[in-house]
């Protein structure tokens, strides 16, 4: 059995077996009137892949397909679909699949922050089904979730932007990154890359820091104005009380947290996106108010600001850093592990879907 009865992915099938995934095949949910089915053809690896089914973040359900950076055609819609996708329309869809569109979240294009949010991979839909992810052949979203990607954004450059590239680009629109301001972006990795590209993008002067000078040279490529190696002394006596806003992309909570607040101008603000494993970051009272700054947290993005995003992705010719991996059961595993490993440039595309779901 094949599509549409049956999907195929490469899954996880236990923890212990997070680096082996295997191929199966899985029966979707079913289909409702605002679903959209797409046949895959690319697929971003997230570290959150990798945080999930691992069990870093704590228990999921095995078998999982993982991935939530899915570029692919539409093949199949919904009687009751609104939002103008056509069949063989090139789309993505990022990290999130559902939400309830009723609540005051949803109807204030806060989507993300609905508290019935579904998950792309690992959650539960309503009828029971664990909802499965992007290493797969098809995926099948709710037509709200899913993206038309503009024509001159090449596929593979698509597929980190819907989440990686979204997840950076929320809080930099939603905390004032633009002309005249001073934009941190902490940690250069797969978010934090793409977090230069956008901010420079908007107009902020963007200062890259990370620990050593290793990515300095990236980072300027990238856009970034300027350069803190935090491992240098007193590397943070010159910019003391003058960022407008830092966007934390580190995955790691062992940061010295009062010195990157003290960056902060009056007002300033420190937002994370990483979601390091484990308890998480120590505020203390004494460290916040010295500068009276604001410490906050960003989770992915909503439809209107990843419209937002391809959009100037489009209109400025902005390209993610990307290496190429073949999707299998080799290919997940080369991806899954380097990416445990921080040993990517900045972010992988799974690519030759068609040979390996023929
Ligand atoms: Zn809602
Ligand atoms: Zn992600």
């Amino acid at each position: 059995m094949v599509y549409p009865d049956t999907f195929q992915g490469i899954a996880v099938l236990a923890q212990p077996e997070w680096q082996s995934p295997k191929k199966i095949e899985f029966t979707p949910r079913a289909f409702e009137d605002h679903d959209v089915d797409i046949e895959i053809v690319a697929c971003g690896v997230c570290a959150s892949d990798v945080h999930t089914i691992s069990g870093g973040w704590g228990e999921c359900p095995y078998p999982l397909v993982v991935g939530h950076e899915i570029i692919g055609k539409v093949i199949k819609l919904g009687d009751k679909c609104t939002t103008g996708l056509t069949l063989g329309q090139r789309v993505g869809v990022g990290a999130q699949a559902w939400a309830c569109l009723a609540c005051p979240q949803c109807g204030s294009d806060n989507e993300v922050y609905c508290p019935h949010l579904r998950d792309t991979y690992g959650s539960k839909y309503p009828d029971g089904t664990v909802m499965q992810g992007g290493y797969a052949s098809h995926a099948r979203v709710h037509e709200f979730f899913v993206f038309p990607i503009p024509d001159s954004i090449p596929t593979n450059l698509a597929a980190p932007m819907m989440c990686a590239g979204a997840t950076t680009f929320s809080p930099l629109i939603r905390n004032g990154a633009g002309p005249g301001k001073k934009v941190g972006i902490l940690g250069i990795g797969g978010l934090g890359h793409f977090g230069i590209i956008w901010a420079k993008a908007l107009g902020a002067e963007v200062w890259a820091i990370s620990r050593s000078n290793a990515k300095k040279e990236d980072a300027l490529a990238l856009g970034a104005d300027g350069y803190i190696a935090t491992a240098e002394e007193n590397w943070d006596e010159a910019h003391l009380r003058t960022f407008d806003l830092i966007v934390n992309c580190a995955n790691s909570s062992a940061l010295d947290l009062p010195k990157y607040i003290d960056l902060c101008k009056v007002n300033g603000r420190f937002i994370c996106v990483g979601l390091p494993e484990g308890d998480g970051f120590l505020i203390k009272p004494f460290n916040m108010m010295h500068n009276a700054a604001l410490f906050g947290f960003s989770h992915i993005a909503t439809r209107k600001e990843i419209l937002q995003m391809l959009d100037l992705a489009a209109e400025k010719n902005l390209k993610p850093w990307v290496e190429l991996l073949p999707v299998g059961e080799a290919g997940c595993s080369e991806a899954l592990k380097r990416c445990y490993s921080h040993d990517v440039r900045y972010r992988f595309t799974l690519t030759d879907f068609e040979k390996e779901f023929a």
